[in-house]
């Protein structure tokens, strides 16, 4: 060889281990990859297991779906992957791995055994590698689902193994690296085992604040507020926060998933700094933020570990997380830190630049609404309801209406005409906000407009009855569910494929209020319905609620969160078919609701329920 030469290509085993630094940087890393490939197997319980920090050993254990013998053959191939096929299938990633990189990288610098089982197989197989070297499949018993230990961690590159830390280090590592995990997928059951020794084992759950308090602290997950969420096309944010108020000690609080998977990125981080008012030096807000971004606009393959991403609408991105964040602690600041007093005036949002809440000045008390007018509706035809308790949230003491409560009760709804629009207040007697809302009128049948000290506010009667709709719903996700017996049980007619729907949404429903006690191939007996429905509409009702859903949140079904997107049907589809007339004429009762809910400010869909227009913009719109 010419001695001048100093460019050599690689062999093919240097080039294994050097691609392999890039994927797999300490144990941490390895149990990533390996959790990562049991939710893409839609495992519902991965078991982790490590020795001396899991340098010595990691084991990852799964009920999905494994593979058979061929498919393990494969996989410690470079570049072999079940998940993508062809380029545009890049563009559309749904699953975690898809680089086909993280096996052969394990495999390249420690000792690998698989084991493997289809449920579907009367035997499993083994495979076992060592630096790279595959031995022979052999067959096994094995549950079905897939084992994946790994040994000796860089036992072939001595350099690197002097790099990694204490056993105590590496296993902190592994500990947040298996949290993150599980603070995505609450509805898998994660076990981890250090030494022998069991650190948590925590129940599969729909209820992502139990998860949360799991992996935190509980204390930190009952402080948490729901995040407002937000959608733009193609994009949705969710989550839960901590008030800028309790943000002292909790940092590293801080968890973003993009579609499921965790990252770590500038551009989504400087966004929240933002949502959070930008400047917030010392404080440590928690958040546990849920982003789903259609794959088509988000490039996740920017970065080996892809904890990095690139947007293809970035500004469409930080603009929703920006609002999700400020949207959520304005409302709280003005609406829900002041339990005892009424709710202040709507602040004029600024997104962009969240304030803290001045303390508002404090408002003269005054009679609520009258909740049964609040939840009531125009009366197609005069009904009987037996309710067993007022079937609204008892959020501030203000939310709880001048209702007797005794344990059943008889209500005869009159008959209302709803056909003329009142003349406004006519019926409503003095203004239950109490507050300095000025009702200025009507604007093309469909917004209120309004005046206080601020300026103007435009409610949209639409969007504001569907967030009050939706809260209501949702109260049953918290709270002992109620619902109205029906007197006489209701039977609904649909065809074979709406009520197979109907059974597999069945605890949705039965969470909702409903009772239904028979399935038939094509009718349903409903037996007790929720308050805010009236017997007459049920079949309407559950006719086209269905029928949209098939179509918007079926894929959804699936989800830890399934009862809120639900609930955000039952509201969009109970104010689409309600007489906006009966509340044109009752405009006080809608905004003193509205302003009771938790995130007044926006529907479920994150589309605006009023819109403020102070008077400084107003001037500033006429120039003088
Ligand atoms: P990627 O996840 O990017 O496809 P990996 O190297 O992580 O690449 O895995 C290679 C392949 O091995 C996967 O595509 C999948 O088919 C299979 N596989 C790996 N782990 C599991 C598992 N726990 N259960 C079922 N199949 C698995
Ligand atoms: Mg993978």
């Amino acid at each position: 060889m010419d001695k001048e030469q100093t460019i050599r290509k690689m062999d093919s085993a240097l080039i294994d281990l050097v691609t392999a630094g890039e994927v797999i940087e300490r144990p941490a890393s390895v149990i990533k990859e390996l959790i990562e490939n049991s939710i893409d197997a839609q495992a519902k319980a991965i078991r982790v297991e490590i020795r001396r920090g899991g340098v010595a050993s990691v084991k990852v254990t799964d009920n999905g779906h494994g593979m058979s013998r061929a498919d393990l053959g494969m996989c410690l191939k470079n570049h072999a992957t079940s998940k993508i096929a062809k380029v545009d299938d890049l563009f559309q990633i749904r699953q975690m791995g898809f680089r086909g990189e993280a096996l052969p990288s394990i495999a390249a610098v420690a000792h690998l055994r698989i084991s493997t089982r289809r449920p579907q197989d009367v035997e499993g197989s083994l495979l076992e590698a060592h630096g790279g070297q595959e031995d022979e499949i052999c067959a096994a018993g094995c549950p079905p689902g897939t084992e994946i230990e790994m040994r000796e961690l860089f036992y072939n590159i001595p350099v690197r193994r002097k790099f990694l830390k204490g056993p105590d280090t590496e296993a902190g590592h592994i500990e947040h690296q298996i949290k993150l995990y599980a603070l995505a997928y609450p509805e898998i059951r994660f076990t981890y085992l250090r030494d022998g020794q069991v650190v948590f084992d925590m129940a599969a759950t729909h209820d992502h604040r139990q998860r949360i308090a799991e992996c935190t602290k509980r204390e930190f997950a009952e402080g948490l507020l729901r995040m407002c969420p937000v959608n733009a096309p193609g994009i949705h944010v969710e989550g839960f926060l901590t008030p800028l108020s309790e943000a002292q000690n909790s940092k590293n609080l801080q968890f973003v998933f993009l579609n499921g998977r965790p990252i770590r990125d500038k551009v989504v981080m400087r966004a929240v700094r933002d949502g959070f008012g930008g400047n917030v030096k010392g404080l440590h807000p928690g958040l546990i933020m849920f982003m789903e971004v259609e794959p088509a606009l988000v490039d996740v393959n920017v970065h080996p570990t892809k904890q990095e991403v690139r947007f293809m609408r970035q500004t469409d991105v930080t603009t929703a997380i920006i609002d999700a964040i400020a949207g959520t602690l304005s409302a709280h600041s003005r609406g829900l830190s002041t339990p005892c007093a009424p709710p202040q005036p709507p602040p004029a949002p600024q997104p962009h630049s969240p304030r803290a809440a001045a303390p508002a000045p404090a408002a003269p008390q005054s009679p609520p609404p009258h909740a049964a007018e609040a939840l009531a509706r125009p009366a197609q035809a005069p009904a009987t309801r037996t309710l067993s308790s007022p079937p609204y949230r008892t959020l501030t003491p203000q939310a709880i209406p001048p209702h007797p409560t005794p344990a059943r009760l008889q209500l005869i709804t009159e008959p209302r005409q709803d056909s003329l629009p009142l003349p406004p207040d006519e019926q409503e007697g003095p203004a239950p906000t109490g507050d300095n809302f000025e009702l200025l009128g009507v604007i093309r049948h469909r917004y209120i407009l309004f005046e206080n000290a601020e300026g103007l506010v435009l409610v949209s009667v639409r969007a504001a009855r569907e967030r009050i709709v939706f809260e209501q719903v949702m109260v049953s996700e918290r709270e002992q569910v109620v619902s109205q017996a029906l007197l006489q049980a209701c039977m609904v007619e649909l065809d074979v494929r709406k009520s197979e729907l109907v059974r597999k949404l069945h605890p949705l429903f039965v969470q909702a209020g409903f009772r239904i006690t028979e399935f038939g191939q094509r009718t349903l007996r409903i037996e007790a319905i929720p308050p805010y429905l009236q017997p007459s509409e049920i079949q309407g009702f559950v006719t086209e609620f269905i029928e949209e859903y098939t179509e918007g949140d079926a894929r959804l079904l699936n989800r830890g969160n399934a009862f809120q997107p639900f609930a955000m049907r039952m509201a969009q589809e109970y104010v689409k078919r309600e007489n906006v007339d009966y509340w044109l004429a009752h405009p006080r009762t809608l905004l003193s609701e509205l302003r009771n809910c938790e995130n007044p400010y926006c529907t479920p869909h994150g589309k605006p329920t009023m819109i403020p227009f102070t008077i400084n913009e107003i001037r500033r719109k006429f120039r003088m």
